[in-house]
Parts: structure tokens; C-alpha cells; sequence
């Protein structure tokens, strides 16, 4: 469904949550759309009753979100740190290459922003499986499996069995952010939890966070609008 504002008619999806004790809105910051949560209590019409009351505070939260960059011909992504600019060729064969600064991509138009999304994948698993074993050798534990994700409202996670999960958009944010998040998850390998000694562990890895974890919060909504 849709929810108009301002004449503007925005996408919003209504969720049902027996946790949720009030009526709640979230952005969903990829599709720049509206999520509508409603417990158990409400009814759909008191739902959006309370979407059209904060109709202003939406308005603004949608205004805020930043730019989108579609994965197209001519736009530029700072991969690892460094900014790469896509180079579509229809003609070229064969999987995206890096050349210099440039990302070349051929094959279809319609194909490009998957080519690209693989390419950064495979860069994010590149990277990010070497630095996931060298940080956690350095704490005497051993990662299981490394995924690579694309979830919306963390960067990373780890569970008991020893695997990992870290989000491919790391990628695009620099590189000590990325390495903050892996050893993040790296240090709970050792500590399931976020207590003194965790964060301890965190620190021995890579020394000073808070820049880090402050770059995410800030910065975080952007790496989400790529592709
Ligand atoms: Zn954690």
C-alpha cells in the first residue's frame, strides 16, 4: 500500500508485531519507503491514523535520507577506501574488472547493477575473510564460515558456532570502519556478549574505536542507498 504525503504517494508496508507494545513508523532506508508496525491492539485504520498524524516528522525523515547512487555508467564508489568509476561496455566479456580507477563492466545494460554488486561482493570477501583469520589468529580463535550479507539495520554478526556474518556494503566505507566491524565480530569469538571484556578484546585488535563506530552512525543511512 501507499501512503500519501504532501501528494506525494510513498510505498509502506504494514507489519504485524506481538512484541510491539504501541503503534510504531520506521523508514526503511533502501527503498526510501515507510514501514507501518502495529501490535496486536491496533486495528489497520488507528495504524494509519497515526501515520497521517506524523505526517510532518516522515516528510522530514524521507527529506533526510541521503542521495541514492545507482550502480550506472559514470558513477564513482569508494571501494576499500579508493573511488572507482563504473565504465560500462557493452562489448567487453568476461566478469566486471578493475582497471586503474576505473570499474569495467560489459554485457547488458539491464545486468550492470547485479555485475557490479558481484564484483564489490567478491572484493568484500576477498578482503574481509584475510582480515576475519588474522585478526581472530591474533586472540588464539579461529572463525567459522564468513558470510557476506545485506541486512538493514546491522553491519555484522557472529554466532555461537563461530561463524560470521558481515554485511558486502562495508566495502564502500573506509577501510577502518570495515576492520572495526570484523574485528567487532572477531571479538565475539571470545566473548558472546558486550561487556568489559569484550570491548577490551575490540581495542587489543584495533586500538581506538570510537571514530569508527561514530563514522557508522553518521554515515551509515549512505552505504545503504548504493545500488
Ligand atoms: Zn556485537
Amino acid at each position: 500500500m501507499a501512503l500519501d504525503l504532501g501528494g506525494r504517494s510513498v510505498p509502506m508496508t504494514v507489519r504485524r508485531s506481538h512484541r510491539a507494545r504501541r503503534i510504531h513508523l520506521r523508514i526503511d532506508t533502501v527503498d526510501a519507503a515507510i514501514e507501518l508496525i502495529l501490535p496486536r491492539w491496533a486495528g489497520l485504520a488507528q495504524g494509519l491514523d497515526f501515520a497521517r498524524v506524523n505526517r510532518q516528522w516522515l516528510m522530514q525523515r524521507l527529506a533526510d535520507l541521503p542521495e541514492r547512487t545507482p550502480f550506472a555508467d559514470g558513477a564513482t564508489l569508494p571501494v576499500h577506501g579508493e573511488m572507482l568509476t563504473i565504465r560500462h561496455d557493452r562489448a567487453r566479456r568476461g566478469p566486471a574488472e578493475r582497471i586503474g580507477e576505473l570499474l569495467a563492466v560489459g554485457g547488458d545494460h539491464a545486468h550492470l547493477p547485479r555485475r557490479v554488486r558481484d564484483w564489490l561482493k567478491a572484493e568484500a570477501r576477498r578482503g574481509f575473510a584475510e582480515s576475519a583469520f588474522a585478526l581472530a589468529q591474533r586472540i588464539g580463535r579461529k572463525p567459522g564460515l564468513i558470510r557476506l550479507t545485506d541486512p538493514r539495520t546491522r553491519w555484522g554478526s557472529c554466532s555461537p558456532d563461530g561463524s560470521i556474518a558481515l554485511s558486502w556494503r562495508l566495502v564502500l566505507a573506509p577501510p577502518e570502519v570495515a576492520r572495526y566491524v570484523i574485528a567487532h565480530e572477531v571479538a565475539h569469538l571470545a566473548e558472546l556478549n558486550h561487556g568489559r571484556r569484550f570491548w577490551q578484546i575490540v581495542a587489543e585488535l584495533v586500538g581506538d574505536h570510537a571514530e569508527a563506530r561514530a563514522w557508522l552512525r553518521r554515515n551509515g543511512a549512505r552505504l545503504l542507498r548504493y545500488g
